[in-house]
């Protein structure tokens, strides 16, 4: 039998981190928490960096993820400070300053970083993860200059649709046929891609940049077969690493997808367990081992993977994953999981009028739902997803 957990280190004092330790108090932990953050802020919410944050409508206090009642948590933060190993056992994190912080329990919560270019060392370049990061875009985008996105996903749209709005001229840059395609299947990822013309925002879809040009700061975007793009801004959104480089050397089985984790957070070493961005993790839902980069998974995850650690009883969550995004004023909504033979149906409305939703069926069986401005009719719809697959860990 594993002895009773007394002090509990957090490490990523983020969205995951923060839920993670409210988790514990909910759970009637009452020992020691411990939150190890490389960040000097507190816990701050991400999505608003490349919506309100960016276009100048949020402020800095608005971004804030902790709120008065978090007092009670009595929570021990260290931050700026980050955890630069776990010895093998996981007894204890040790920071970047050289200090220890004995644990009996570990929750390892470092999300991820955004992707950079090689080599992308001009001034001008920018990717966006946190709020330093969005500080600095912001103070490029002036009415006028030209920006060029590299990556149609679902951050570099956000930032595109942003930009636009302020004034900018924007040129998104995607290698895929058309971006999002392998999140959302052809036809719907081509009514998104509309999103960026009825904007007038170009799109240059099958394009792969070869490199940057520019003298100390960027003045070019070069892409394959020799074309130049001008840009006076450029923003990388190529998806992003997990953090867990940390756990080298500490017997936590991870690699470039993540922390492996089961169903419940749980990884190979005892008492450690892995959440949010950072863990690649067994979904039951999927009936596949996947990293969760969404809001919605770090909030409700944590409670899962803490009850793993504290030896409660643990239902892992069967429902399925949800993430939305907001682009040029529309909200696109997907719940489920999709593999790119399930068959694609119109369940709601019409995709010309950038008002519908979608279905992906398996074998007959409603597994995942796509919507843009239906919000109510998304929530209806997404309640016919089954819980799906037994809760077996990988
Ligand atoms: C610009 C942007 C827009 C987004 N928009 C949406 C959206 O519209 N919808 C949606 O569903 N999701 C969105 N997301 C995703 C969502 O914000 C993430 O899923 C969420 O932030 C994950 O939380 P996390 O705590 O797991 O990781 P993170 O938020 O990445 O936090 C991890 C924390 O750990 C810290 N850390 C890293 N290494 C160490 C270390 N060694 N020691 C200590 N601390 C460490 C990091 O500095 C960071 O503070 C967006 C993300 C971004 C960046």
């Amino acid at each position: 039998m594993t002895a009773p957990v007394r002090s509990v280190v957090v490490v990523g004092g983020s969205l995951a981190g923060l839920s993670a330790a409210r988790a514990l108090r909910e759970q009637g932990y009452d020992g020691q928490v411990v939150v190890v953050g490389e960040e000097e802020r507190l816990p701050y919410d991400r999505p608003p960096l490349s919506k309100e944050f960016l276009a100048g409508t949020l402020d800095l206090e608005d971004l804030a993820l902790t709120t008065a009642d978090d007092a009670d948590l009595d929570l021990d933060w260290r931050l700026g400070d980050p955890a630069s190993g776990l010895d093998r056992g996981g007894r204890a994190v040790v920071l970047a300053s050289g200090r220890q912080v004995p644990a009996d329990g570990v929750v390892v919560a470092t999300g991820a970083r955004a992707r950079a270019l090689p080599g992308a060392r001009l001034a001008g370049v920018h990717t966006l993860r946190t709020v330093e990061d969005a500080v600095a875009l912001r103070a490029e985008l002036g009415v006028g200059r030209r920006l060029v996105v590299i990556g149609g996903g679902f951050i570099g749209a956000e930032v595109a649709s942003t930009a636009r709005a302020l004034g900018v001229e924007v040129t998104v840059v995607e290698s895929d046929v058309v971006p999002l395609h392998r999140v959302l299947g052809e036809d719907l990822a081509q009514a998104c891609a509309g999103l960026h013309a009825d904007h007038g925002v170009r799109l240059l879809a099958g394009e792969v940049v070869t490199g940057l040009g520019g003298n100390g700061r960027v003045r070019e975007v070069h892409l394959a077969g020799g074309r130049t793009e001008p840009a006076d801004v450029v923003v990388v959104g190529i998806g992003a690493i997990p953090n867990v480089e940390w756990l080298a050397g500490s017997g936590v089985e991870h690699d470039h997808r993540g922390v492996r984790t089961d169903a419940a957070g749980a990884t190979n070493v005892a008492q450690v367990v892995a959440t949010g961005d950072c863990a690649f993790s067994y979904c039951a839902y999927a009936g596949a081992t996947v990293r969760h980069e969404h809001w919605t998974h770090a909030v409700q995850q944590p409670a899962t993977a803490v009850a793993s650690l504290l030896g409660h009883t643990t239902t892992a969550r069967r429902a399925a994953p949800y993430f939305w995004s907001d682009q040029y004023g529309a909200r696109l909504q997907f719940a489920g999981h999709r593999t790119p033979d399930d068959a694609v149906e119109i369940l709601e409305g019409d995709l010309v009028d950038r008002r519908f939703v979608a279905g992906y069926r398996r074998d007959g069986e409603l597994v995942a739902v796509f919507a843009m401005n239906q919000p109510k009719l998304f929530g209806k719809w997404r309640r016919q997803l089954m819980p799906r697959h037994a809760t077996t860990a990988a």
